[in-house]
């Protein structure tokens, strides 16, 4: 099995910020992931998986537990009419890619988040009125130490959330793979809205490492409207900087720390909640 020496969870998320754990495990195989889970559940050890990393804050502390990441796993993609299944490590675009060649559409604006199914999945991604949960059929999962079947009704999930969310460090459900239920389109519609969607996001959010959002909307309101409105776009602490071009994203511009980003996640929360009564909601996963 490969476990990574170096532990560091910075190296494994996109704002390249976290301390070290118990340990991290790289499956190359779904038959590895779940020997790896089935270890780790009878040993009663703690662990997380994580997926890509792009929608994770971890602090600079030692964290006890052990994090498997499915980068690594080698992705499966099969479709039999408009029914595909993709393994949780198969990314975003990786499953865009597939619905473009078999003229298949529901991939085509969620391919420009860079999660993988797993991640996308548990973390609720949603972008531009596509969501993950809009075709999903049902789900393989790892429960109670057994590979189940979950159908689409039994899963519990909101905006840019799910019951996979729930922290569970002890036993936690993870996704091995899901199926999706999708429409027969024209390629070229299909390609034509990735790459307008692409070039949205190109003019409206930053390049850089980030978590992406770090707020969730209100039901009627844009977060980062909002933190634009209270005066901190390009507002800086340490290493970490609010974009100035979308004030929802908070960048590592050098070498920040968790405290710094911390201290800017703080002041935007305040500042919101001082100038317009309004409580935002976390939209990254911090674990300190
Ligand atoms: C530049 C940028 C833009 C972004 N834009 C968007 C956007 O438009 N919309 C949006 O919704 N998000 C966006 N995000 C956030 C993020 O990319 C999404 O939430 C994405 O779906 C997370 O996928 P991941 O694989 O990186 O998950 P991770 O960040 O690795 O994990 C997220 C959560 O899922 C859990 N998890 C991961 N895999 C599994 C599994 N197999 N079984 C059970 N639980 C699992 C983890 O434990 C964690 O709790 C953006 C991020 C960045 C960096």
């Amino acid at each position: 099995m490969n476990r990574n020496v170096e532990t560091s969870l910075a190296a494994i998320t996109s704002v390249k910020i976290g301390g070290s754990c118990l340990g991290i495990f790289m499956p190359k195989t779904n038959e590895e992931f779940i020997k790896l889970l089935k270890k780790l559940y009878d040993k009663n050890l703690p662990f997380k998986v994580i997926g890509n990393g792009t929608n994770l804050l971890f602090s600079d502390d030692f964290h006890p537990f052990f994090v498997i990441s499915t980068r690594k796993i080698a992705k499966k993609m099969s479709k039999r009419d408009n029914l595909v299944k993709f393994s949780s490590s198969t990314t975003l675009f990786d499953a865009y890619q597939f619905c473009l060649k078999n003229g298949l559409s529901g991939f085509e604006k969620l391919a420009s988040i860079p999660g993988n199914i797993g991640g996308a999945i548990a973390s609720g991604a949603s972008c531009y009125g596509e969501s993950i949960f809009d075709n999903l059929e049902n789900l393989t999962v790892f429960q109670d130490n057994k590979i189940k079947t979950i159908s689409k009704n039994k899963i519990e999930k909101g905006y840019h959330n799910s019951f996979f969310l729930k922290n569970r460090f002890y036993h936690p459900e993870i996704i091995i793979s899901a199926n999706f239920k999708l429409k027969t389109t024209d390629p070229c519609k299909i390609q034509k809205t990735y790459l307008e969607v692409c070039s949205k996001r190109k003019q409206t959010q930053p390049f850089g490492r980030s978590f992406g959002c770090t707020f969730k909307n209100t039901t009627t309101q844009s977060a980062g409207l909002l933190i634009d409105k209270c005066g901190l776009k390009g507002q800086c602490h340490g290493g970490a900087k609010i974009s100035e071009q979308h004030a929802n994203f908070i960048l590592n511009q050098n070498n920040a720390t968790f405290e710094d980003f911390d201290f800017l996640i703080d002041l935007a929360k305040r500042k919101v909640k001082e100038n317009f009564g309004i409580e935002l909601e976390y939209d990254v996963e911090i674990i300190k």
